[in-house]
């Protein structure tokens, strides 16, 4: 298959694509590997974890290239690319000697409690199949990979066809830091392929997914034959609130940065902005004055902030429902074009005068489209919670105030697995990260992740 640079349309290199019989040989050869690397003293284990991060600080130019070619990222987000993936697997390196079991004061049994010692233990899950989506090469990857070999489970990764290049390289990094053949497996190939398969696998004994809320559908359906656990991490579509007494200078370029980030294909994006009517004109034109500051175009420029969509399909996509969009009565105060020329770029896009019924306002656009609304003192805090939660998703919110009761209120009644008070997506290896509604099952990063990749076993041991 080839492999496409999303800035210029044109291939890059080619890779395999794996079906069924590569699925086949991967998750049996990290079911081989389970038992020696489950077994390993933790400290081995935080040592392979350590050399793989500092690997991978050491070719960070190499990978920021690659996933500025691969994945259409931008410069400032390929720089991020190899430092993120070195504070999750140091984060996550610390693990393995943390997962405690407990004692528990408890006789069950009839058994007195001199004779008894109740305690539980806390094992690996097994092996892993792990599906990625393309929106952030190595990054995505990493998320998986990080607490799947702290927890001592081995794992099958299937990346996103989009992305191929970044697996492959961690893959031969972790060879190199230490990790045992077969601990960790990558298969390239289609969803529906290579995916589906790794889903239904008999020998997987847990799914992490992360893509779409439609394709985690399929993810749940398939893991039925052998009831294998399942984590989603889905889409999202995340409100974001300025009140009048928001600090605009810090909130316009705040706002306009969550909705636009990544060209918007980030499942935490501020895609929804609901702005008090008083400074309604003022947080649309400044946004729009911001946006001209920001330049759109190849990642290989350090210049530009914004860079292409994934492909042709998603640039269409994204085309299309900004004009029903319009259609529809939204109107274009920034951006609404798509760029001509190589490469399959989209124009920051703030639309006023939006609806909660409109498509633009419920469905995922995962471009760089941000749909505003305003609200005004009429609406007390539930009637702005019912805005915010008028949603099939529930992944991420900020509220951008400087009053504490907005705050506190707004914080509590928005249905979502993150919210910001003053920044958007907030994102650090230590806090849980995941959806409510139909953004996902379970919460990743953190002590949360370890729960996803281990199990706990009840102990009951008498000594008459
Ligand atoms: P996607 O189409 O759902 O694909 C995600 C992964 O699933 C890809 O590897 C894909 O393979 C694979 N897949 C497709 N069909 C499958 C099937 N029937 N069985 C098993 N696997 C299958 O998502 P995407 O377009 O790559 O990424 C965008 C989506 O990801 C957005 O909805 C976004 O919100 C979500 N996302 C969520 C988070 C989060 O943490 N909540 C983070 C990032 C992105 P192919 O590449 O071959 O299609
Ligand atoms: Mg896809």
């Amino acid at each position: 298959m080839d492999v496409l640079d999303p800035a210029t349309g044109k291939p890059i290199t080619t890779v395999c694509l794996g079906g069924k019989a590569e699925i086949d040989a991967a998750v049996s050869a990290a079911r081989d590997a389970l038992p020696a690397w489950s077994a390993m003293a933790p400290d081995a284990r935080t040592q392979c974890l350590l050399k793989f991060a500092g690997l991978i600080e050491s070719q960070a130019d190499d990978i920021k290239q690659l996933s500025i070619l691969d994945g259409g990222l931008p410069d400032m987000i390929g720089d991020s690319t190899a430092w993120f993936s070195a504070l999750f697997l140091r984060y996550y390196a610390g693990w393995p000697s943390k997962l405690t079991g407990q004692t528990l004061p408890s006789s069950p049994n009839g058994l007195a409690p001199s004779d008894v010692l109740a305690y539980t233990l806390r094992e690996p899950i097994g092996v892993v199949g792990a599906i990625t989506p393309w929106n952030y090469p190595y990054g995505m990857e990493i998320l998986k990979i990080a607490p799947v070999l702290a927890a001592g489970c081995t794992l099958v990764l299937k990346p996103a066809e989009e992305t191929p290049v970044a697996s492959l390289y961690l893959a031969e990094l972790a060879l190199q830091a230490g990790i045992p053949a077969g601990v960790f497996n990558v298969v390239n190939g289609l969803g529906e392929d290579a995916g589906a398969t790794l889903a239904a696998h008999p020998g997987v004994d847990k799914i992490s997914f992360t893509g779409s809320t439609e394709v985690g559908r399929h993810i749940v359906h398939a893991s039925a034959g052998n009831l294998k656990k399942v984590s989603l991490e889905l889409g999202g579509k995340s409100p974001v609130f300025v009140f009048p007494d928001a600090k605009l200078e810090q909130t316009i370029p705040g706002v306009a940065l969550a909705g636009f980030m990544m060209s918007g294909q980030n499942c935490v994006c501020g895609s929804r902005l609901y702005v008090h009517e008083s400074i309604a004109d003022e947080v649309a034109s400044g946004i729009a004055e911001f946006m001209k500051s920001i330049s759109v175009g190849p990642g290989s420029d350090p210049a530009n902030m914004i860079g292409p969509l994934i492909s042709e399909r998603q640039r269409d996509r994204v085309e299309a429902m900004i004009g029903r969009a319009r259609d529809n009565g939204a109107e274009a105060i920034t951006g609404g074009h798509t760029l001509p020329g190589e490469g399959w770029f989209v124009e920051p896009t703030l639309f006023r005068n939006c609806s909660s019924d409109m498509e633009i306002s419920q469905q995922e656009v995962f471009g760089p489209v941000i749909a505003m609304q305003t609200f005004d003192d009429s609406q007390d805090y539930e009637a702005l919670a019912a805005l915010a939660n008028d949603s099939q998703y529930g992944l991420s919110g900020s509220v951008w105030t400087q009053n504490l009761e907005t705050a506190m209120r707004m914080t509590r009644l928005i249905d979502s697995g993150q919210v910001g008070v003053n920044t958007h997506a907030a994102m650090d290896p230590s806090m849980p990260f995941g959806g409510n509604k139909q953004s996902g099952w379970g919460r990743e990063f953190g002590e949360a992740a370890m729960e996803l990749y281990t199990k706990t076993k009840a102990v009951t041991l008498a000594w008459t």
